[in-house]
C-alpha cells in the first residue's frame, strides 16, 4: 500500500468524493489492520474513531488503533441516559489502554430536554432525542477532522448493508471508514478472544447491542443482535450512520430545534 495513495503531509491532499469511491473498491481486497494504516497515512492528524463502548466492533478497532500505534484522535458519545455499567466500563477501558478519549455530551442536560421538550422524549420522539443527544454532539465530534473511522458491518442492519469501505459523509462533512464493514459476527469475536478485547459487561446479561438504557433491552436467544435497540418502534438507527430519520421524518422538529439553537445565539 505504501505511496500508492494520497498523503496529505506529502501532498496537503486527501481524497475527493469521487476519488474516495475508487480507493474503497481497492481497500474491499485490504485487511482492517492495514485500512488503519492507509486511513492514518493518508489524513494524519484529521482522523478520529468513535467508539460507543456498548458494541464488541469499536473495541475491535480500538484495541487494533493501541496495538498498531496508529496515530488517530477516539472520541465517545455521552448521552446522559447511558447504563451505569458502560460509563464505568469505559472508565475502566481507558485505564487498560491508557489512551486518551474525549467525551462529547449534548448541550442540553438531561433536565434541559426535559423541561424543553417533557419527560422521556425517548418515548415520545426518539429521532428527535437521538438528534439532541448523539447527532449534534457527533458533529461537534467531527468538526475540524477529516475522516472518521467507524466501527460499522454490512451485515448488521439493512441500512447497512451497502457501506464502503471509505465513503464521503455528506452529514458530518467527512470521509467516513469502516475498516469492519466486511466482518462477519464470527470474526468480530474471533478478534476478541485472540487479542482478550474487554467488551461491555452487559453482553454477559443478554444485551447483545447496546445503547442508551431506555431504548435498550435484552435479545432472546435466536434473536437479532440490533432487536434490542428501540424495541417495539420503527427506528433502527440513531441517525448517527444514516440520514433517514431526522432529515426525512422529521423536517417540523428540525425546524423548531434550529430555531431554538438561533434562540440560544
Ligand atoms: S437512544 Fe434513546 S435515549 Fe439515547 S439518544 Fe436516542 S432516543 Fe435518546
Amino acid at each position: 500500500m505504501e505511496n500508492r495513495l494520497p498523503h496529505n503531509e506529502r501532498s496537503g491532499q486527501v481524497p475527493g468524493r469521487d476519488e474516495l469511491a475508487r480507493i474503497s473498491r481497492e481497500l474491499e481486497e485490504v485487511a482492517a489492520a492495514e485500512i488503519l494504516d492507509w486511513a492514518s497515512e493518508t489524513y494524519g492528524d484529521g482522523l478520529t474513531l468513535s467508539v460507543s463502548f456498548g458494541g464488541a466492533e469499536g473495541m475491535v478497532l480500538l484495541d487494533m488503533v493501541w496495538r498498531r500505534g496508529v496515530n488517530c484522535h477516539v472520541f465517545t458519545l455521552d448521552t446522559g441516559f447511558l447504563f451505569g455499567e458502560t460509563v464505568k466500563f469505559r472508565e475502566e477501558v481507558v485505564a487498560r489502554y491508557g489512551m486518551e478519549i474525549e467525551v462529547m455530551r449534548p448541550g442540553l442536560s438531561v433536565a434541559d430536554q426535559a423541561r424543553q421538550f417533557g419527560d422521556a422524549l425517548y418515548d415520545k420522539n426518539p429521532d428527535l432525542c437521538c438528534y439532541i443527544r448523539k447527532v449534534e454532539p457527533q458533529r461537534r465530534a467531527l468538526a475540524g477532522y477529516g475522516a472518521w473511522i467507524s466501527g460499522i458491518r454490512r451485515g448488521q442492519t439493512e441500512q447497512r448493508a451497502g457501506t464502503p469501505i471509505a465513503g464521503w459523509e455528506e452529514d458530518f462533512g467527512v470521509a467516513k471508514i469502516a475498516p469492519l464493514a466486511r466482518w462477519t459476527s464470527e470474526q468480530v469475536q474471533e478478534y476478541v478472544d485472540r487479542y482478550e478485547v474487554p467488551l461491555n459487561p452487559l453482553r454477559g446479561q443478554g444485551y447483545k447491542s447496546i445503547g442508551c438504557e431506555p431504548c435498550t433491552r435484552k435479545v432472546a436467544a435466536g434473536e437479532d443482535a440490533r432487536a434490542g435497540r428501540w424495541s417495539g418502534q420503527e427506528k433502527t438507527e440513531c441517525g448517527l450512520h444514516s440520514r433517514s430519520t431526522w432529515l426525512t421524518r422529521l423536517p417540523a422538529e428540525k425546524t423548531r430545534l434550529l430555531e431554538l439553537e438561533e434562540d440560544e445565539k
